[in-house]
């Protein structure tokens, strides 16, 4: 019997249009180490303290959400490396009956260091943004030297028998020549999975979108042209599109927002570092989640969460620009 059907009917969280939730992006911290030019690029402008869960608090989130059916988390930021307790934060995920997915998005800070940490911890996916491997136009976008670490980091671990790697690269139109074919090409030895994100436009950056943005459809159509063929979609899983190809061990994603019907798949819902709930990556507000984070009871939250699903909306409004209160993705992960 077909495994992701078996899942399927344990997922409790149902929207008025049928969509049903069993991913949770979480992120643990808005602060961030990079300037990315298409999120931060003036850097982290924050206080340093900015009232993160503690992790009292998440294990009930997680106990909540948990309890919903949901089997995927995603631990996201800001930079969640700059958590100085994330192995804990990743127990307590791992140690979550029904839990069977524990994934973290890094911009690949001190990667060196903490992968084999992860690693060991039990983490089931990491994710890690490379928007180029040329290191100078790395540094272009994100303002740091670290991508000859990055990338030594990360063939340790694949060599070492970890290759649940994803590598995320924001599609750039100034940069698109030395992302789409290199980062192909690349993986053409790596059993990794490479996942190019078309630019969204959020609050902050719509000049800087004006000028970067490039459909992802175009991506779509050259890999078709180069053989590679479309996956069918599992039920966790993300927002890419997925391909594979006879040549490649990996798979190539693509994210491609602003085509038609992208949000009928929707299966995620987003919590920031101080307990909002987001029914959207682009949703007008979040719900505060964290009065009911003061005890060890879950039921309150879930049953504020199964009455909160009816609020979500069909689909984002991103192409009429409505990039709601959505100022840049370090405030809720992305
Ligand atoms: N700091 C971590 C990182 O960069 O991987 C995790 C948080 S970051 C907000 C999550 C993902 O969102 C990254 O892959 C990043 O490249 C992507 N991202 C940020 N802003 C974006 C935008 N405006 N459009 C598309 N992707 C974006
Ligand atoms: Fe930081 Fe990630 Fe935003 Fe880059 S994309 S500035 S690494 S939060």
């Amino acid at each position: 019997m077909d495994n992701s059907l078996a899942m399927k009917d344990d997922i409790i969280l149902t929207d008025a249009y049928q969509r049903q939730f069993s991913y949770l992006r979480l992120s643990i911290t808005d602060l961030c180490n990079f300037k990315c030019s298409y999120c931060l690029p003036n850097g982290y402008e924050g206080k340093a303290s900015q009232n993160e869960l503690r992790l009292d608090e998440i294990k009930t989130l997680i106990a909540s959400f948990a309890e919903l059916g949901f089997k995927k988390i995603r631990l996201t930021g800001g930079e969640p490396s700059l958590r100085k307790d994330l192995l804990q934060v990743i127990d307590i995920c791992k140690s979550q009956p029904g839990i069977e997915k524990v994934c973290i998005t890094t911009n690949g800070y001190r990667l060196n260091h903490f992968l084999p940490q992860w690693i060991a911890a039990g983490i089931d996916q990491v994710n890690i943004s490379i928007d180029s491997l040329s290191p100078e136009q790395f540094e272009l976008i994100t303002a740091s030297s670290d991508l000859p670490m990055i990338i030594g980091a990360l063939n340790r671990a694949i060599d070492g028998g970890f290759t649940a790697i994803k590598i995320n690269t924001v599609l750039l139109r100034e940069h698109r020549d030395s992302q789409v074919m290199p980062l192909i090409d690349w993986v053409k030895d790596k059993p990794i999975a490479l996942r190019f994100i078309e630019l969204m436009q959020t609050g902050d950056n719509g000049e800087f979108f004006n000028r970067q943005h490039f459909s992802a459809d175009k991506v779509k159509d050259l890999l078709v042209d180069q053989g590679w063929t479309e996956k069918s979609r599992l039920i966790h899983a993300g927002p890419a599109v997925e391909y594979r190809h006879s040549s490649y061990p990996g798979s190539v994603g693509v994210i491609a927002p602003y085509s038609e019907n992208f949000c009928d798949t929707c299966n995620r819902l987003r919590v920031t570092a101080q307990g909002q709930l987001h029914l959207c990556l682009f949703s007008e507000e979040g719900k505060d989640l964290r009065h009911l984070l003061q005890t060890t009871d879950s039921e309150p939250l879930t049953e504020f969460l199964r009455s909160s699903i009816y609020e979500k909306l069909p689909k984002h409004y991103l192409q009429q620009q409505k990039t709601g209160a959505t100022r840049h993705f370090a405030m809720l992960g992305g």
